[in-house]
């Protein structure tokens, strides 16, 4: 262990422009994101393998030079999308001859040649193949088409800084690990994306740092299932760190960068995750936990690996050593041969659990996965739809009494925008990921505020700021003779060598200045 974290911090710290260069002397590229937390990431990897080419982002397709869409499968209506999209970007290539299209992420890794075989597309590059994208470009001199859809076992892009294109310079994505080895019946991602790989640790704590250094205030660690997250260290396989380990490298960075991560998975989430969170302030207690349905049938036909009762003994657990941990969820209406009794189980499973928030769907079959060869999709599209609504206005209601609890409490919010309603107001975060909206009394993005909860709707909490700030959850004293030791062992000496090798970093960095 100690040989990864001493190479964690003598790795050379030269940064690449971690910023969009907009130049519109240079090529000009253009980057549509659609779908999940890991697709926006994606395309800052793509960015940066461009800039690094001699590209420069710019803000519309009319002055793109090549046009990229980071696309999604995980539901039909996501992919009829991108459908339309190609025939705006078709327009635009007779419009302006010499226009580049090209398709990204897990529809063109699905689809591959029939996204190829639209007149709007020059490339389709699949997931693991955003290292080779200039050179795909470039290949387009041949007069062929260009497709790289190889799945890789290896390729985390650990060593590529992602330019970030997020509008607020103080929240950030970071990707930790690629793939899903799970496959969970109704879902395309595994097929799409590939086998689960964790990344390097040293590389996540070097981003975030560099994240830190450039103003960010908050980074959220990204994977399809975080808490299986493991790394050995190939030259020497005894060495490794898990998810728990590794939110404690990253929270160690600084008190003041805040942490979140995303997504847990019921079936793998140990206790260690949640004493790290308990440990650390910096770790915002929300936890986005899937549970898909509350059927012990249904969620043994999604081959979720857990069960209603373990479920709920997990929810248990985060209570017990998180009291004030908020917990969202995933929900699928109408999944292959729901009953009406199915269907209640999840309804009284939320009222169970009292989730904060949540994303809720109406089951969308996807092809070749184990749901379409095995499964008859046999809710009629009414019935899904009238289950969806049900679960939807629970979930509203659910969300309005979670926020009515937090009437009069002081939160330190991260602030992250202006409201669109009003230019004296600003955004942010509680830890719990609530929304909260609050007078701006001349703080602006990027500032922690403390402010204390007026008002709510199911969506956001209406604040103001306190000039006294009050006990909040992320100023929070820790007695960390409340947290049992078992499965923090390796943490202790994480801390010490970690916390010295920061010093000695931040001390360089002052020596420097
Ligand atoms: S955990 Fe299941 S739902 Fe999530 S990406 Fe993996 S296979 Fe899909």
């Amino acid at each position: 262990m100690l040989f990864v974290i001493c190479k964690i911090f003598t790795m050379n710290n030269n940064f690449n422009s971690i910023r969009p260069i907009f130049n519109e002397e240079l090529p000009q590229v253009f980057i549509e994101t659609y779908g999940c937390q890991m697709n926006v990431n994606d395309s800052e990897v793509v960015l940066s393998v461009l800039q690094k080419a001699g590209y420069a982002l710019c803000d519309s397709i009319e002055k793109a030079d090549v046009i990229l869409v980071n696309t999604c499968s995980i539901r039909d209506n996501a992919e009829q999308r991108i459908w339309g999209r190609l025939d705006v970007f078709l327009q635009e290539k007779k419009r302006r001859k010499g226009v580049i299209v090209g398709i990204l992420g897990c529809m063109a890794e699905r689809l591959k040649n029939e996204l190829l075989d639209h007149p709007a597309v020059d490339i389709v590059a699949g997931p693991d193949s955003y290292r080779e994208i200039a050179k795909l470009i470039a290949a387009l001199d041949t007069g062929a088409k260009q497709i790289n859809t190889l799945l890789s076992r290896e390729e985390t892009y650990a060593d590529i800084s992602p330019v970030r294109m997020d509008k607020n310079g103080v929240s950030a994505f970071i990707s930790i690990m690629r793939g899903c080895n799970n496959m969970c019946s109704y879902c395309v991602v595994p097929y799409t994306r590939g086998a689960e790989r964790s990344r390097d640790p040293q590389s996540i704590v070097k981003e975030a740092q560099e994240l830190f250094d450039n103003g960010y205030k908050e980074v959220t660690l990204l994977g399809q299932n975080v808490d299986s997250y493991h790394w050995h260290n190939p030259e020497n396989p005894t060495e490794t760190v898990n998810f728990a380990q590794l939110l404690e490298l990253v929270a160690l960075i600084d008190p003041k960068l805040r942490v979140r991560f995303s997504t847990s998975h019921p079936k793998d989430m140990g206790n260690g995750v949640l004493y790290t969170m308990a440990v650390y302030p910096n770790i915002c207690n929300h936890i986005h936990l899937p549970v898909q349905s509350g059927s012990d049938a249904m969620l043994l036909k999604m081959n979720r690996k857990y069960t209603r009762e373990g479920y709920m003994q997990r929810v248990a657990k985060i209570r017990e050593i998180l009291p004030d941990c908020a917990i969202t969820t995933d929900i699928i209406a109408g999944f292959c041969s729901e009953t009406e009794a199915d269907h209640q189980d999840t309804l009284s499973l939320m009222k169970e659990v009292g989730y904060d928030s949540a994303f809720m769907f109406q089951y969308s079959l996807r092809p070749n996965t184990k749901a379409a060869r095995h499964f008859v999709d046999d809710v009629p599209l009414q019935e899904k739809t009238r289950r969806l609504n049900e679960i939807i206005e629970l979930q509203n209601r659910l969300s309005l009494e979670s926020n009515q609890k937090t009437l009069g409490n002081i939160y330190t919010v991260l602030i992250e925008g202006v409201s669109k309603r009003s230019a004296e107001q600003l955004i942010g975060r509680t830890p719990q990921n609530k929304t909260c909206v609050f007078d701006a009394k001349g703080y602006k993005i990027g500032d922690y505020v403390n402010v204390k909860v007026l008002s709510c709707t199911s969506a956001t909490l209406i604040a103001e700021i306190v000039e006294e700030p009050e006990e909040s959850s992320f100023l929070k004293k820790i007695d960390f003779n409340d947290i049992k030791n078992d499965i923090r062992e390796i943490g202790k000496d994480l801390k010490e060598i970690i916390t010295k090798e920061i010093n000695n970093l931040k001390n360089q960095k002052n020596d420097k200045n």
